[in-house]
């Protein structure tokens, strides 16, 4: 299934993050050894646990929601942090990657699904936090580009407006405050149901999980 998912990602030059929440370190080794680098945890813990036992060129990207208090744990290793929604919580990365010498990645995850369990920023919240002036102190953090959750639905073109939707708010940002950042350019959308139409949309990160792994793997 890896090389299946690589071989469609290639022409676009879509990033795999494989998403091995749940997953046993033995099937985490196998897709390692079959080359695969960059994994997604959801959980703090969990993510701490596998860096600890797990080979140390992993790129480890924390893809679920975030408690400012839990930063710590992750900032001395974590590569990418796609859920800041924040700026509590972006204040906190900052400090966290300061105090470890460190500049840190993230992505601002939007709101872009019907369901209102998910978590993420709206357009009017991300323009709040990127003109803050606490924003504009804050030294160790690179905003990479946006993420974001399509509805868990089978209509597909409810799915291709949410995403579109995203890559709007990436191209809005680009041009209103990270247009001359040659990093602003990640955008994270498509899971195992939906990163077909993420594809198409412009994904250039996707998160796959079960489709990967099997679902009872
Ligand atoms: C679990 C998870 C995924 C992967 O989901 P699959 O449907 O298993 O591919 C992607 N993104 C986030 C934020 C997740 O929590």
């Amino acid at each position: 299934m890896l090389q299946k998912i690589l071989s469609q990602l290639e022409a676009s030059q879509t990033t795999l993050v494989a998403v091995s929440k749940t997953q046993a370190n033995s099937q985490i080794l196998k897709m390692y050894e079959a080359g695969q680098r960059v994994f997604g945890e959801n959980r703090v813990q969990e993510l701490m646990q596998k860096y600890e036992e797990l080979p140390k060129d992993i790129e480890w990207h924390l893809i679920g929601h975030l408690q400012s208090n839990k930063v710590k744990y992750i900032a001395p290793f974590v590569s990418l942090i796609h859920s800041v929604d924040k700026l509590a919580l972006l204040l906190e990365i900052d400090k966290q990657a300061q105090k470890n010498g460190r500049v840190q990645d993230v992505l601002l995850q939007f709101h872009i699904a019907e369901e209102d369990s998910k978590f993420g920023l709206t357009w009017e919240k991300a323009q709040v936090l990127l003109e803050s002036e606490a924003y504009a102190k804050m030294k160790c953090v690179q905003v990479l580009g946006v993420m974001g959750m399509a509805s868990f639905t089978s209509d597909k073109e409810q799915v291709r407006a949410e995403f579109r939707q995203l890559k709007e708010y990436f191209n809005q940002l680009k041009s209103q405050y990270f247009a001359d950042a040659a990093h602003f350019k990640e955008i994270s959308m498509g899971m195992s149901g939906d990163y077909p139409i993420a594809i198409t949309e412009g994904s250039t990160m996707v998160r796959i999980g079960s489709l990967l792994f099997g679902a009872g793997a």
